[in-house]
């Protein structure tokens, strides 16, 4: 695997793939690599000719200053990871390489931008939509591989490429799970034990969630359960659970028959913030 640090290097390299007709896939991460990540790399494998991964702890995307401090680096486990995943090369630049000359992106997110993580994260995503901007002119990617787990910054992604005609294809790869059904994440590694072995209740609120609307509860009913169900593990915060259409990720108040719904669902446990969704056919 090519390691590279400078944005001179990347795009030599990236003209060098251009000239030569090979398709590139690009994987942003943000380090602290867990199999979550790596199955992005192997769909990506799958779809191009070169798969590029990024390790960047974007620090403008981070509302809180603690959260980006005790972001957990794990530089040479990452190596060592993508290496196994056949990465072809890895950009892990410095702050200095990404942020000067990083423009400012005109887009309108419209109600994306307002609900759910844009509520509790102000500033999130215009750091993320950034970022991902940045890295999208220097590498040109073909395609570029996201997680549902971040469900609402793929649709953020996604509206700011369709806005800016930008030439790539987006995917979006299911959520990676422990096999107690923990959503797989980096800050998983900052919970203490305790907190770990309760953080799988949030994938049952979300199955509860999901088991009330096919029961033919509305989702005023759902939230106001969710909320009981949450109140029980007091080590838990719920900031919000969300029953939203999966195209707009629209809050719903009556849940229609043959509807795409994602269940969207984020806490504070042990002063770490988890998210978490799935998508059911109501
Ligand atoms: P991050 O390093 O947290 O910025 O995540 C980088 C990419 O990995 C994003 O597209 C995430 O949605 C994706 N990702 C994170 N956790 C998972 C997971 N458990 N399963 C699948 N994709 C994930």
């Amino acid at each position: 695997m090519n390691i590279i640090k400078t944005i001179p290097e990347l795009l030599e390299q990236v003209e060098n793939l251009k000239s030569k007709g090979k398709t590139i896939g690009l994987v942003p991460t943000m380090g602290a690599l867990h199999n979550g990540h790596i199955s992005l790399f192997k769909h990506a494998k799958k779809e191009v000719d070169y798969v590029i991964g990024t390790i960047f702890i974007n620090r403008i995307q981070f509302n809180n200053s603690e959260d980006f401090t005790k972001y957990p680096r794990t530089e040479e486990k990452d190596r060592e990871m993508l290496e196994m995943a056949n990465c072809d090369l890895l950009f892990m630049p410095d702050e200095d390489e990404i942020y000067q000359g990083m423009q400012h992106i005109n887009v309108e997110l419209g109600a994306i931008g307002e609900v759910m993580e844009a509520q509790y994260r102000p500033g999130h995503f215009d750091g993320v939509a950034r970022i991902v901007y940045r890295f999208f002119s220097l590498i040109k990617p073909d395609i570029a591989f996201f997680g549902q787990k971040d469900l609402q910054q793929f649709k953020v992604i996604e509206t700011m490429t369709r806005q800016l005609n930008l030439p790539v294809e987006l995917k979006m790869c299911p959520i990676i799970r422990e096999d107690d059904g923990l959503a797989m994440s980096s800050r998983n590694m900052r919970l203490s034990d305790e907190a770990r072995e309760m953080a799988p209740k949030l994938f049952a609120a979300l199955n509860y969630a999901g088991d009330l609307i096919e029961f033919g509860d509305s989702p005023d009913q759902v939230k106001s359960k969710v909320h009981k169900f949450i109140e029980k593990f007091p080590a838990f915060s719920l900031e919000y659970i969300e029953i939203a259409d999966l195209e707009t990720l629209m809050p719903v108040s009556v849940v229609k028959r043959g509807e795409k719904i994602a269940l969207c669902i984020a806490a504070f446990l042990d002063g770490i913030r988890l998210i978490d969704n799935i998508i059911i056919i109501s």
